[in-house]
């Protein structure tokens, strides 16, 4: 059973159905894609720095490439790129993770200040340089998140939505799991349950480091550049922006906020990103402002910002997928082979998720610099 219908439910339940598995996923909400999967930036990008995220990026990039012509569905993948403006102090680092991505088989071009201008107009003051990788770009997540439950379902994937889980039990061969008075048995239950996991490993009394933070979106009014600017993000602060049509995303995570299901966009927030941003965008000092365009959704954030995938140790055949604050579109994909492979072999072979594992907050793991 996997527990989640958002991108990474609905990836992993095509998955599992592929190796023959019988599958059902059970869903709170009255359709796919109602969690943070709806609430994204669509970003998709290769541009991590630890081997681990690049090489969950490279498979799940090359699932996204190919997604229409193999599987005949629409998913909105546009090759828009990720521009990084890289400040001086982080340009060493940097040029060692660009070397990591290209050994890895990632195209990323390194530009100077100058010749990243043709993208996006931006102050170059304090920056060394800046990187564009051309298969970076955007995804549509509720037509990749349908286009799963669709293929699923014809694999015989069992969607149960408005299907909260309530309680969740071990017993002798798997799992006993309720939702209300209905009652469920399955051999093995996997938590896609993004930001809510830890409240649903909580139901079958086991502790899981994933908890929500909301994260806001501000959309501008219509400009006048007629370029599709990439998703922009300046390194020095971490504001970031795309084009969104002919009007412009922008917004800036706090990761530093307390874990809650707070909720609603604030005026406030808004303000900052406007004075944090508008000295690397000076064109923001006329931005206008679509107010009503603006939303937000949550991060579902593990203590290193990087996702849990794998057996819980204190259980038998439980696997948590979840935690994977800015990045659950970017790795569904790979993530949903993981499972698979997971529950149909024991283990994952085609891309290697024991980085992510949950013992390794107290084990000294290579921690990802570029979380946004
Ligand atoms: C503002 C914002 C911008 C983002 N930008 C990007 C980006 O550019 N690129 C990127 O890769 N990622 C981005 N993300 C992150 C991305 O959206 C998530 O990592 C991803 O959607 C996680 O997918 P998921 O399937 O794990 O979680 P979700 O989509 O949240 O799905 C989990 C599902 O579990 C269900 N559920 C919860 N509890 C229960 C229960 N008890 N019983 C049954 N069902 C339950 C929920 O209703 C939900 O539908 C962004 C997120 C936000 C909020």
């Amino acid at each position: 059973m996997v527990i989640g219908a958002g991108i990474v439910g609905a990836s992993s339940a095509w998955h599992l159905a592929s190796r023959g598995l019988s599958v059902m996923v059970v869903e709170k909400e009255v359709a796919p894609a109602m969690g943070s999967t709806g609430k994204s930036a669509a970003g998709v990008r290769v541009q991590f720095t630890t081997e681990a995220n690049v090489r969950l990026s490279m498979h799940s990039l090359a699932v996204y490439r190919e997604f229409e012509q193999k599987h005949g569905h629409r998913i909105g993948y546009q090759d828009i790129g990720y521009l990084l403006l890289v400040p001086h102090e982080r340009w060493d680092r940097h040029l060692e993770s660009v070397a990591l991505q290209r050994s890895l088989g990632a195209p990323v071009d390194v530009l100077d200040t100058e010749e990243a201008q043709r993208y996006v107009d931006f102050n170059a003051e304090g920056l060394a340089g800046a990187t564009f990788g051309p298969w970076d770009g955007v995804i549509d997540p509720h037509l990749a998140t349908h286009a799963w439950v669709a293929m699923g379902k014809q694999l015989g994937v069992a969607y149960r939505f408005a299907t909260p889980v309530t309680r969740i039990a071990p017993r002798a061969s798997g799992w006993e799991v309720r939702s209300g008075d209905e009652v469920f048995h399955c051999a093995h239950v996997v938590n896609a349950a993004g930001a809510w996991s830890g409240g649903v490993a909580s139901l079958a009394g086991l502790e899981l480091q994933v908890g929500p933070k909301r994260i806001q979106i501000f959309l501008s009014a219509p400009i006048d550049d007629t370029r599709t600017y990439p998703l922009t993000i300046d390194l020095a602060t971490g504001v970031y922006l795309r084009s969104e049509g002919e009007r412009v995303l922008f917004g800036l995570d706090d990761l530093e906020q307390e874990y809650g299901f707070t909720e609603g966009v604030e005026e406030q927030w808004l303000e900052h990103v406007l004075l944090t941003g508008v000295d690397r965008f000076p064109w923001w000092e006329d931005l206008g402002i679509d107010r009503k365009g603006s939303w937000w959704g949550y991060y579902g954030v593990s203590p290193d910002n990087s996702p849990i995938i794998g057996f819980n140790p204190r259980a038998q055949a439980w696997i948590d997928a979840c935690g994977f604050s800015g990045h659950g579109i970017m790795h569904a994909p790979a993530t949903g082979l993981a499972v698979s492979e997971l529950v149909a072999d024991g283990e994952a072979r085609t891309v290697d998720v024991s980085a992510f594992r949950h013992g390794r907050f107290s084990e000294g793991v290579a921690v990802e610099a570029n979380i946004f």
